[in-house]
């Protein structure tokens, strides 16, 4: 399936296999956020719930 990018959610996450990798899109028209603390106060709190590891061969 080719990818395709979408302008609307940056990303640098090159190590997603959703990640356009020579730009820093994402190529999914939408995505989940969510957090891992139960009282997130900085970005690093944050994280990428679509996030797929992208294999060696892709
Ligand atoms: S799914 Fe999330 S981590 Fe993966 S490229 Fe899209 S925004 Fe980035």
């Amino acid at each position: 399936m080719e990818m395709k990018k979408n302008d609307h959610i940056h990303c640098s996450v090159t190590q997603c296999k959703h990640n356009m990798g020579t730009e820093n899109y994402c190529c999914l028209n939408s995505i989940t956020i969510g957090t891992h603390e139960p009282n997130p106060t900085v970005p690093e709190c944050t994280d990428c719930f679509s996030f797929v590891k992208r294999s060696c061969c892709e």
